[in-house]
C-alpha cells in the first residue's frame, strides 16, 4: 500500500556542537517521505515558495515521491531555525517562519484520495484535519506534532486526535499534550483521546509504544558518530509506517517490527546533516541494521 503524507517541506538552519548548516534542505514531509520511500510508494501534499531550489524536488524524485500534491505558492518557502547542546535529545527551536504554509489551503489531487494509510506530519493540526477530510476510507491514520502546535493549536490537535490511530511523539511533548509527568499515566490519557497507540520517542533512550493492553519498549541503536538530530523523529515514523504499509500486517508482532525499522531509519539521520546520510543509505544497510537492533536486545530468560 502507498502512504499519502502531508508536512513541511523546508528550509532549515542548523548549529549542533559538531557543526552548522544554513537553508538546508528539510522539513517532517520531506524526511518523512524519504525514510518512507525505501519502503513503499510516498505521495506527499505540501506547499513551497519561490525560492525553493529546483533541486530539492528532483531529489525527492528521485526517491520515486509523487510530487502531485506538491504546491509551489508565491512567496517564501516555510523556514525553521534550531540549536542543539551536548544534550543532543532536545531541540531548541530559535526561529519558526511559517511563509506560505500561513495560507496553505491542501487541495488532495483526485488519486490521492482513496489513500488507505495516511500520515499527519508535523504541521499545523488544522492543515493535518483537512487533509484528512478529503480521504475517502483511511485504514491506517498516523500523527506527529510538536510543543509549537500542543501550545498554539491544542483545541485543533484534540480534534485531528480523535481521528488518528498511532500517535508519534516525543518524551517531552507527550508530558505536554496530557499535561502528566508520568510518563505512563499520560500515555493512558492521550490513548482515552482517540489514538489505539501512542509511540513515545526518547532520543537516545529508544522509543516505548503504548496501547490499551500492552507496552513496547525498544533501545536506540548505540552510535559513535551522531552530528545532527534533525528529522530523527520523522525519519522514525517514515521507517515504521512504511513497514507497515508494505507489510499491510497491523499484528502486535509487525508493529513491534516496524517500531525497529522506526529506529533503523532514525540512526541513519542522525550519522549527518540535513538528508546527506539518507541520500547514500542503501535498502541492505538499512536489513544489517535491523539484524544487529535484533542482536542488541537478545538475552536468555531465567529458565533457559
Ligand atoms: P524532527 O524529526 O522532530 O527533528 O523534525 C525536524 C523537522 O521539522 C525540521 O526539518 C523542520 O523543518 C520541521 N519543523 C520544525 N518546526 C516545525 C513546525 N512548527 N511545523 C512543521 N514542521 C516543523
Amino acid at each position: 500500500m502507498s502512504i499519502l503524507v502531508v508536512g513541511s517541506v523546508a528550509l532549515d538552519s542548523v548549529k549542533t556542537p559538531f557543526g552548522k548548516v544554513d537553508s538546508v534542505l528539510g522539513g517532517s514531509g520531506t524526511y518523512f517521505s524519504t525514510a518512507a520511500s525505501f519502503f513503499t510508494d510516498v505521495r506527499l501534499v505540501a506547499v513551497v515558495g519561490e525560492d525553493f531550489p529546483a533541486e530539492h524536488l528532483d531529489f525527492l524524485r528521485s526517491r520515486n515521491i509523487d510530487l502531485s500534491g506538491v504546491v509551489a505558492a508565491p512567496g517564501k518557502t516555510f523556514r525553521w531555525e534550531g540549536e542543539y547542546g551536548y544534550d543532543l535529545n532536545e531541540a531548541h527551536t530559535l526561529d519558526t517562519q511559517l511563509n506560505v504554509f500561513g495560507s496553505f489551503q491542501p487541495d488532495i489531487p483526485d488519486n490521492y484520495r482513496d489513500a488507505k494509510v495516511v500520515f499527519l506530519a508535523n504541521i499545523d493540526p488544522e492543515l493535518q484535519l483537512q487533509v484528512l477530510e478529503q480521504v475517502a476510507h483511511p485504514e491506517l491514520v498516523a500523527c506527529d506534532t510538536m510543543n509549537f502546535w500542543i501550545s498554539g493549536k491544542r483545541d485543533a490537535l484534540l480534534k485531528t486526535l480523535k481521528r488518528v490511530d498511532t500517535l508519534l511523539i516525543n518524551e517531552a511533548e507527550a508530558r505536554q499534550l496530557a499535561e502528566e509527568a508520568n510518563l505512563v499515566k499520560a500515555a493512558q490519557k492521550i490513548i482515552s483521546w482517540g489514538p489505539k497507540r501512542l509511540v513515545v520517542k526518547r532520543g537516545e533512550y529508544g522509543s516505548l509504544l503504548f496501547s490499551e493492553h500492552s507496552t513496547f519498549a525498544a533501545p536506540a541503536y548505540p552510535l559513535e558518530s551522531v552530528f545532527d538530530p534533525t528529522g530523527a523523529g520523522d525519519t522514525f515514523a517514515g521507517g515504521f509506517l512504511g513497514f507497515l504499509a508494505a507489510t499491510g500486517n497491523l499484528s502486535e508482532r509487525s508493529i513491534r517490527q516496524a517500531i525497529i525499522f522506526g529506529s533503523v531509519m532514525a540512526s541513519f539521520t542522525v550519522e549527518n546533516f540535513s538528508l546527506e546520510r539518507l541520500r547514500q543509505l542503501e535498502y541492505i544497510e538499512i536489513e544489517e541494521r535491523f539484524r544487529r537492533f535484533k542482536l542488541l536486545t537478545e538475552f536468555a530468560g531465567l529458565d533457559n
